[in-house]
């Protein structure tokens, strides 16, 4: 009886020994915080990615932020993402007083739609109101077209702020999703339910010195022990200035610790995901199902795995899969439908390819430590729910 089996989340997050190990190491012999577990965690970082400097600090949402401040977003400024993504990606934008807008997405890759850009691109450049900066997603861990999306920011003068929330040990073509290599700034997140967690945490790369040097001020309180970015001359050994309006969106080296340990694991945690979504391909090909698109030049970190229903009522399905034990989710409600947005001027209709992506989403579980049974007992409840 599947109801007696204990429920299968829709993401989970993978801790071992050397990750426990990890942090009470902190715990019994460093400091807790602004210790060496976090420039040892920025390095481990820039050496997956290849991206040349990183900050680490307490949460993807707290990292777009000071990406967008580095970036110099501001009151009346303009940000576009993409409406399919959790509002984290739009939010960053309204905090530095700047307003925001959408491209939709492909229906197909489900990424922010490269002709929607471009044709929103010459719109806006005809208009004068052409944004500041662009935040693509790279939904699902799926990488955004990066290279189409680069060279349009770079005609039209645009920024671009990677959301790489989902896209950890993924990637586009020959560059790891981090990289920087299309963007401006890349921003990570180690939320449990991301490829490696540090509880709560992200990061912020970039291979800009200027740009990492305007991000660590913003994120640790606009203060500097920087001589050559003071105003004034150096009154001692310890002297600081405080230069902007900053933030504290410190990492702790407990988390650090805990991300250098997970980051160890992160290529088998990818694989692990990458075979169990090979799995799901296969098994759930004959049902009346939109499967996720396989994007040769892509390499997922499969995130999320994400169907869309051809017909049945969405919430019949989610209802008839929590009663048999599997834990499944939505992601996204597009975000201009939330109330906060909708009071921003966004309406229904304004992005179809999101509302009707939302209409018919259905995430189902994967994570590292699923077992080939848990699967299993997935595509048996997606047979019985769709017949
Ligand atoms: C999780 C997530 C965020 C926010 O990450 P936190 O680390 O929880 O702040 C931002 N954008 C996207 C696309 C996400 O999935």
């Amino acid at each position: 009886m599947p109801s007696k089996l204990d429920p299968i989340p829709y993401g989970k997050h993978h801790i071992d020994q050397d990750d426990i190990d990890s942090v009470v190491d902190v715990l019994l012999n460093r400091f807790l915080t602004q210790g060496d577990r976090v420039p040892a965690f920025e390095n481990a970082l820039c050496e997956y990615t290849k991206a040349k400097f990183s900050t680490a600090v307490n949460s993807a949402t707290s990292g777009l932020h000071v990406a967008c401040l580095a970036l110099g977003v501001g009151p009346g400024d303009i940000v576009w993402t993409v409406p399919n993504s959790f509002v984290a990606s739009a939010n960053c934008a309204l905090y530095c007083g700047a307003s925001v807008d959408f491209v939709d997405i492909d229906p197909v890759t489900r990424n922010m739609s490269v002709d929607l850009l471009a044709e929103k691109l010459t719109n806006a450049a005809q208009k004068g109101v052409l944004p500041k900066a662009i935040i693509p997603v790279h939904f699902s861990g799926l990488s955004c077209q990066m290279d189409q999306i680069s060279a349009l920011a770079k005609q039209y003068e645009v920024k671009i702020i990677e959301d790489a929330a989902h896209g950890l040990g993924g990637r586009f073509k020959d560059t790891k999703i981090g990289s920087c290599e299309y963007c401006d700034i890349a921003v990570l997140s180690f939320h449990p339910v991301k490829s490696m967690t540090t509880a709560e945490g992200g990061a912020v790369m970039t291979n800009s010195p200027k740009l990492d040097a305007k991000i660590k001020l913003f994120a640790k309180h606009g203060i500097t022990k920087d001589p050559a970015q003071m105003k004034s001359e150096v009154h001692g050994p310890w002297y600081y200035q405080q230069i902007e309006l900053g933030y504290n969106y410190r990492l702790s080296d407990l988390q650090a610790a805990l991300g250098l340990s997970q980051l160890n694991k992160l290529d088998e945690f990818i694989a692990k995901r990458r075979n169990l979504a090979a799995r799901y391909q296969q098994f759930l090909s004959d049902l009346p199902l939109t499967l996720p698109t396989i994007d040769a030049n892509c390499k997922s970190a499969w995130h999320l795995y994400m169907l869309e229903l051809q017909g049945h009522d969405r919430k019949e399905i989610y209802d008839a899969m929590v009663m048999r034990g599997i834990g499944v989710n939505v992601h996204y409600i597009p975000i201009h439908l939330q109330p906060y947005f909708q009071n921003l001027g966004f309406s229904t209709g304004d992005f179809p390819n999101s509302e009707k992506f939302y209409k018919n989403a259905l995430t189902i579980p994967l994570f590292p430590s699923m077992t080939a049974d848990d699967q299993d007992r997935v595509i048996q409840a997606l047979n019985e729910v769709l017949a």
